[in-house]
């Protein structure tokens, strides 16, 4: 049975998640927005009564040593009716930018709520993205019949 697990927005709770990878051998894509992350910590959602913390852009490189990092866009907004030039920031600039704070090539991407239409997909392409992932859940992904993928399990489904 093959695995391909992606974590989306660059929380504290990765801390402990990676923890339990290293463990395990695990592989792991972890997919972050980078405008997002200030210096330190910062309160991001609630979750019921959990507080969601986005880890500090000073750890950022150190807490995923080691792991593919991809691109959750620059700013986590849904792209689907977005002008060209601000999807195009959203898409490429993104990627750049995580490429140069991980030094490793960006190579996925991750659509913000799982939002995707033909002109988002076109842009994630053209940005030089070869895979991409949304949240909609299917019976069977590998091999995938598209590089621009569903996904078989969300965290929060039940059978997960
Ligand atoms: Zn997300």
């Amino acid at each position: 049975m093959r695995i391909s697990q992606s974590w989306d927005d660059g929380v504290v709770d990765d801390i402990r998640l990676l923890a339990l990878l290293r463990q395990h051998y695990a592989t792991v894509t972890f997919n972050l927005n980078p405008i997002l992350y200030r210096s330190q910590r910062t309160l991001s959602w609630s979750n019921g009564n959990r507080s969601v913390w986005r880890l500090g852009r000073d750890e950022l490189a150190e807490v995923y040593y080691s792991f593919e990092i991809a691109n959750h866009s620059m700013s986590h907004q849904s792209l689907l009716n977005l002008a060209k030039k601000e999807l195009a920031s959203e898409v490429l600039d993104s990627r750049l930018l995580l490429q140069d704070w991980f030094q490793q090539p960006v190579r996925g991407f991750c659509y913000p709520f799982g939002d995707c239409n033909p002109t988002v997909k076109e842009a994630v392409r053209a940005a030089g993205h070869v895979y991409a992932r949304t949240i909609i859940e299917c019976d069977s992904i590998f091999p995938p019949t598209d590089p621009y993928y569903k996904v078989s399990c969300m965290f929060n489904d039940p059978a997960f």
